[in-house]
């Protein structure tokens, strides 16, 4: 049997990372998505069990206690962590899991695990990606501070193995899936040596 891996895709808020996921996912049915938990409130739309696990803090810190947490980080002022269990069968199952996470998360996945791939999606330019969320208008902290922290993620870029920039979906789309392809082809993957 061909062995899993996990697809990591991190990018700026207003990066186009969610819209990117919810394409590769449609298009490729055998794709899954790592559900992260959150001690975030719910967004108007966000559904429990379908875009994240949204937990109370004590929760949240009971499970890093326990270790069923792959990573942890705290991004914007909240607790963000993925759940290990499901990573990992799905994995030694022989599939792909996509993983939506911060900069901090993906490096700490790349020390533990071996079989991650990663993605950094990056917005056309500063200018591009301040239009953007100009026009997103949302709740998710001020526009100053996102670009200051889109500017700290983009430094991080290079820690990536794979870096698409995201100026027009189609082809944005397309380059993930043929990375997701390649990667699947790996001649170690069918031996299971990577
Ligand atoms: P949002 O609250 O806008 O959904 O996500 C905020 C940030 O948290 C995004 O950069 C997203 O990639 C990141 N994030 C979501 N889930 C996780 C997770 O499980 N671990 C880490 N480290 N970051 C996450």
């Amino acid at each position: 049997m061909r062995a899993g891996f996990l697809f990591i895709i991190s990018s700026p808020s207003g990066g186009g990372k969610s819209t990117i996921l919810r394409e590769l996912l449609r298009r490729d049915p055998s794709l899954y998505y790592s559900i992260s938990c959150t001690t975030r409130p719910p967004r108007a739309g966000e559904e429990d069990g379908r875009h994240y696990f949204f937990l109370p803090v004590s929760e949240f810190r009971r499970r890093i206690r326990r270790g069923e947490l792959l990573e942890w980080a705290l991004v914007h002022g909240n607790y963000y962590g993925t759940p290990k269990r499901f990573i990992d069968e799905k994995t030694a199952a022989g599939r792909v899991v996509l993983l939506d996470i911060d900069v901090q998360g993906a490096a700490k996945i790349r020390r533990r695990r071996a079989d991650a791939v990663s993605l950094f999606l990056r917005p056309p330019s500063l200018k591009e990606l301040e239009a953007r969320l100009r026009r997103r208008r949302d709740t998710r902290g001020s526009i100053g501070t996102r670009l200051k922290n889109a500017r700290r993620e983009l430094a991080r870029a290079g820690e990536y193995d794979y870096c698409v920039v995201n100026d027009r979906l189609k082809p944005a789309v397309a380059q993930a899936e043929a990375i997701v392809l390649a990667e699947l082809l790996r001649v170690g993957r069918r031996s299971g040596k990577i």
